[in-house]
Protein backbone atom coordinates (compact mmCIF):
# COMPACT_ATOMS: atom_id res chain seq x y z
CA UNK A 1 0.00 0.00 0.00
CA UNK A 2 1.54 3.42 -0.99
CA UNK A 3 1.62 6.24 2.08
CA UNK A 4 -1.49 8.54 0.87
CA UNK A 5 0.38 13.00 1.53
CA UNK A 6 -2.56 15.15 2.34
CA UNK A 7 -2.45 18.59 2.57
CA UNK A 8 -5.48 19.64 4.75
CA UNK A 9 -7.06 22.14 6.82
CA UNK A 10 -8.75 24.14 4.16
CA UNK A 11 -10.91 22.95 6.00
CA UNK A 12 -10.24 21.00 8.41
CA UNK A 13 -13.84 20.81 8.41
CA UNK A 14 -13.88 18.76 5.22
CA UNK A 15 -10.05 17.33 5.70
CA UNK A 16 -11.34 15.04 8.40
CA UNK A 17 -14.46 14.09 6.11
CA UNK A 18 -11.29 12.59 3.77
CA UNK A 19 -9.72 10.82 6.34
CA UNK A 20 -12.96 9.27 7.65
CA UNK A 21 -13.61 8.36 4.02
CA UNK A 22 -9.79 6.98 3.29
CA UNK A 23 -9.75 4.72 6.12
CA UNK A 24 -13.37 3.18 5.19
CA UNK A 25 -11.92 2.80 1.64
CA UNK A 26 -8.71 0.90 2.76
CA UNK A 27 -10.88 -0.87 5.40
CA UNK A 28 -13.65 -2.02 2.54
CA UNK A 29 -10.78 -3.29 0.34
CA UNK A 30 -8.49 -4.93 2.87
CA UNK A 31 -11.15 -6.30 5.41
CA UNK A 32 -10.08 -6.49 9.34
CA UNK A 33 -8.12 -3.89 11.29
CA UNK A 34 -6.21 -2.40 7.89
CA UNK A 35 -6.47 1.04 7.66
CA UNK A 36 -4.78 3.89 5.61
CA UNK A 37 -1.15 4.99 5.66
CA UNK A 38 -1.22 8.65 5.61
CA UNK A 39 0.98 11.46 6.27
CA UNK A 40 -0.25 14.93 6.51
CA UNK A 41 0.22 18.67 6.28
CA UNK A 42 -2.60 20.71 7.92
CA UNK A 43 -2.25 24.47 7.09
CA UNK A 44 -4.13 26.93 9.08
CA UNK A 45 -7.36 28.14 6.69
CA UNK A 46 -7.02 31.69 8.06
CA UNK A 47 -3.32 32.36 6.49
CA UNK A 48 -5.03 30.70 2.88
CA UNK A 49 -8.03 32.51 2.61
CA UNK A 50 -6.34 35.77 3.70
CA UNK A 51 -3.55 34.82 0.51
CA UNK A 52 -6.97 33.60 -1.58
CA UNK A 53 -8.50 37.19 -0.54
CA UNK A 54 -5.80 39.55 -1.47
CA UNK A 55 -5.19 37.49 -4.98
CA UNK A 56 -1.55 36.11 -3.66
CA UNK A 57 -1.33 32.92 -5.33
CA UNK A 58 2.40 33.19 -6.02
CA UNK A 59 2.29 33.18 -2.22
CA UNK A 60 -0.16 30.64 -1.70
CA UNK A 61 1.41 28.17 -4.24
CA UNK A 62 4.76 28.99 -1.82
CA UNK A 63 2.73 27.88 1.24
CA UNK A 64 1.26 24.50 -0.45
CA UNK A 65 4.28 23.78 -2.02
CA UNK A 66 6.19 23.75 1.25
CA UNK A 67 3.55 21.39 2.62
CA UNK A 68 4.39 18.95 -0.39
CA UNK A 69 7.60 18.88 0.30
CA UNK A 70 7.33 18.04 3.16
CA UNK A 71 5.26 15.49 2.91
CA UNK A 72 7.34 13.73 0.66
CA UNK A 73 9.98 14.27 3.15
CA UNK A 74 7.74 12.21 5.92
CA UNK A 75 7.59 9.55 3.29
CA UNK A 76 4.23 10.05 0.85
CA UNK A 77 4.08 8.51 -2.00
CA UNK A 78 1.98 11.02 -3.88
CA UNK A 79 -0.21 13.98 -3.06
CA UNK A 80 -3.53 14.62 -2.50
CA UNK A 81 -4.95 18.62 -1.74
CA UNK A 82 -7.68 18.20 0.23
CA UNK A 83 -9.88 21.82 -1.21
CA UNK A 84 -10.81 22.16 -4.87
CA UNK A 85 -10.05 26.10 -4.76
CA UNK A 86 -6.61 25.23 -4.12
CA UNK A 87 -6.13 23.30 -7.15
CA UNK A 88 -5.27 26.56 -8.55
CA UNK A 89 -1.69 25.95 -7.24
CA UNK A 90 -1.46 21.81 -8.35
CA UNK A 91 1.13 22.47 -10.72
CA UNK A 92 3.58 24.07 -8.26
CA UNK A 93 3.04 21.68 -5.38
CA UNK A 94 3.48 18.36 -8.12
CA UNK A 95 6.77 20.38 -9.73
CA UNK A 96 8.30 21.73 -5.90
CA UNK A 97 7.41 18.08 -4.62
CA UNK A 98 8.69 15.80 -6.83
CA UNK A 99 5.50 13.74 -6.29
CA UNK A 100 2.70 12.76 -8.28
CA UNK A 101 -0.63 14.57 -7.50
CA UNK A 102 -3.97 13.14 -7.85
CA UNK A 103 -6.27 15.93 -8.88
CA UNK A 104 -9.39 16.29 -7.82
CA UNK A 105 -11.03 17.62 -10.93
CA UNK A 106 -9.49 14.89 -12.78
CA UNK A 107 -11.00 12.47 -10.32
CA UNK A 108 -14.57 14.00 -10.83
CA UNK A 109 -14.08 14.34 -14.67
CA UNK A 110 -13.21 10.04 -14.66
CA UNK A 111 -16.47 9.99 -12.42
CA UNK A 112 -18.70 11.96 -14.87
CA UNK A 113 -17.46 10.37 -17.70
CA UNK A 114 -18.45 6.74 -16.35
CA UNK A 115 -22.28 8.07 -15.87
CA UNK A 116 -21.91 9.22 -19.37
CA UNK A 117 -22.89 12.47 -18.29
CA UNK A 118 -21.61 15.60 -20.57
CA UNK A 119 -23.58 18.49 -19.64
CA UNK A 120 -22.95 18.96 -15.73
CA UNK A 121 -23.31 21.94 -13.54
CA UNK A 122 -20.70 22.84 -11.01
CA UNK A 123 -20.92 24.37 -7.49
CA UNK A 124 -17.98 25.70 -5.61
CA UNK A 125 -16.39 29.02 -4.34
CA UNK A 126 -16.20 32.07 -6.92
CA UNK A 127 -12.48 30.89 -7.73
CA UNK A 128 -13.48 27.44 -8.84
CA UNK A 129 -16.27 28.33 -10.10
CA UNK A 130 -14.85 31.38 -12.22
CA UNK A 131 -11.15 31.02 -12.83
CA UNK A 132 -9.64 28.43 -15.91
CA UNK A 133 -8.04 25.94 -13.58
CA UNK A 134 -10.87 23.87 -12.93
CA UNK A 135 -14.02 24.56 -15.03
CA UNK A 136 -11.79 24.76 -18.04
CA UNK A 137 -9.64 21.64 -17.40
CA UNK A 138 -13.12 19.93 -17.11
CA UNK A 139 -14.62 21.49 -20.46
CA UNK A 140 -10.69 21.46 -22.14
CA UNK A 141 -9.76 18.14 -21.24
CA UNK A 142 -12.53 16.05 -20.59
CA UNK A 143 -14.88 17.60 -22.93
CA UNK A 144 -17.75 18.45 -20.81
CA UNK A 145 -20.21 21.18 -20.77
CA UNK A 146 -19.93 22.96 -17.11
CA UNK A 147 -22.38 25.17 -16.36
CA UNK A 148 -21.80 27.58 -13.56
CA UNK A 149 -24.80 29.78 -11.51
CA UNK A 150 -25.56 33.36 -12.60
CA UNK A 151 -23.86 36.02 -10.39
CA UNK A 152 -26.20 36.18 -7.79
CA UNK A 153 -26.32 32.40 -7.43
CA UNK A 154 -22.41 32.29 -7.20
CA UNK A 155 -22.20 34.93 -4.59
CA UNK A 156 -25.02 33.01 -2.53
CA UNK A 157 -22.68 29.60 -3.26
CA UNK A 158 -19.33 31.39 -1.91
CA UNK A 159 -20.46 33.20 0.56
CA UNK A 160 -21.93 30.43 2.70
CA UNK A 161 -18.83 27.95 1.98
CA UNK A 162 -16.51 30.60 3.68
CA UNK A 163 -19.32 32.22 6.12
CA UNK A 164 -20.74 28.85 7.59
CA UNK A 165 -19.46 25.43 5.95
CA UNK A 166 -15.78 26.11 6.92
CA UNK A 167 -17.01 27.05 10.45
CA UNK A 168 -18.72 24.22 10.56
CA UNK A 169 -22.42 25.63 10.91
CA UNK A 170 -24.98 23.84 8.61
CA UNK A 171 -28.70 25.96 8.25
CA UNK A 172 -31.57 25.26 6.40
CA UNK A 173 -31.86 28.19 4.92
CA UNK A 174 -28.89 28.23 3.43
CA UNK A 175 -29.70 24.33 2.23
CA UNK A 176 -32.74 25.81 0.57
CA UNK A 177 -30.87 28.31 -1.45
CA UNK A 178 -28.67 25.96 -2.66
CA UNK A 179 -31.19 23.58 -3.72
CA UNK A 180 -32.98 26.70 -5.52
CA UNK A 181 -30.02 27.09 -7.63
CA UNK A 182 -29.42 23.72 -8.38
CA UNK A 183 -33.13 23.32 -9.68
CA UNK A 184 -31.79 26.39 -11.89
CA UNK A 185 -28.85 24.39 -13.16
CA UNK A 186 -30.89 21.69 -13.56
CA UNK A 187 -33.80 24.00 -16.01
CA UNK A 188 -30.40 25.08 -17.81
CA UNK A 189 -29.28 20.99 -19.13
CA UNK A 190 -27.47 19.88 -15.90
CA UNK A 191 -27.45 16.40 -16.29
CA UNK A 192 -25.66 16.27 -12.80
CA UNK A 193 -24.30 18.80 -10.33
CA UNK A 194 -20.69 18.56 -9.05
CA UNK A 195 -20.47 19.47 -5.10
CA UNK A 196 -16.88 21.35 -6.19
CA UNK A 197 -15.72 22.86 -2.84
CA UNK A 198 -15.18 19.58 -0.36
CA UNK A 199 -17.70 20.88 2.41
CA UNK A 200 -20.58 21.44 0.55
CA UNK A 201 -21.68 17.56 1.34
CA UNK A 202 -22.22 18.05 4.17
CA UNK A 203 -24.84 20.41 3.49
CA UNK A 204 -26.53 19.04 0.12
CA UNK A 205 -26.92 15.31 0.26
CA UNK A 206 -28.31 13.20 -2.49
CA UNK A 207 -31.42 12.54 -0.76
CA UNK A 208 -31.94 16.29 -1.10
CA UNK A 209 -32.43 16.08 -4.88
CA UNK A 210 -33.38 13.66 -7.72
CA UNK A 211 -30.53 15.16 -9.58
CA UNK A 212 -27.80 12.95 -9.42
CA UNK A 213 -24.84 15.14 -7.17
CA UNK A 214 -20.84 14.33 -7.54
CA UNK A 215 -19.75 14.76 -4.57
CA UNK A 216 -16.22 15.51 -5.14
CA UNK A 217 -14.46 14.91 -1.05
CA UNK A 218 -15.87 11.24 -1.71
CA UNK A 219 -14.41 10.96 -5.74
CA UNK A 220 -11.47 12.57 -4.66
CA UNK A 221 -10.94 10.36 -1.30
CA UNK A 222 -12.22 6.88 -3.78
CA UNK A 223 -9.83 8.30 -6.25
CA UNK A 224 -7.00 8.32 -3.55
CA UNK A 225 -8.05 4.96 -1.76
CA UNK A 226 -7.63 3.34 -5.61
CA UNK A 227 -4.19 4.54 -6.31
CA UNK A 228 -2.57 3.79 -3.19
CA UNK A 229 -4.20 0.13 -3.30
CA UNK A 230 -3.85 -0.55 -7.22
CA UNK A 231 -1.19 1.58 -9.11
N1 LIG B 1 -12.79 23.45 0.67
C1 LIG B 1 -13.22 24.36 -0.31
C2 LIG B 1 -12.98 23.85 -1.70
O1 LIG B 1 -13.03 22.67 -1.91
C3 LIG B 1 -13.03 25.79 -0.07
C4 LIG B 1 -11.95 26.20 0.84
C5 LIG B 1 -10.76 26.67 0.09
O2 LIG B 1 -10.78 27.80 -0.37
O3 LIG B 1 -9.81 25.91 -0.08
O4 LIG B 1 -12.78 24.59 -2.62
Amino acid sequence: MKTIGIIGGMSWESTALYYEAINQGVAEELGGLHSAKIVMVSVDFHEVEALQTAGDWAAAGDLLADAGKRLKAAGAHFIIIATNTMHIVADIVQTKSGLPLLHIADATAEEIKRHGFTTVGLLGTAFTMEKDFYKGRLEQEFDLKVLTPDALGRTLIHDVIYNELCLGNILDTSRSDYLAVIKELETLGAEAVILGCTEIGMLIKQDHTNLPLLDTTAIHAAAAVNYALKS
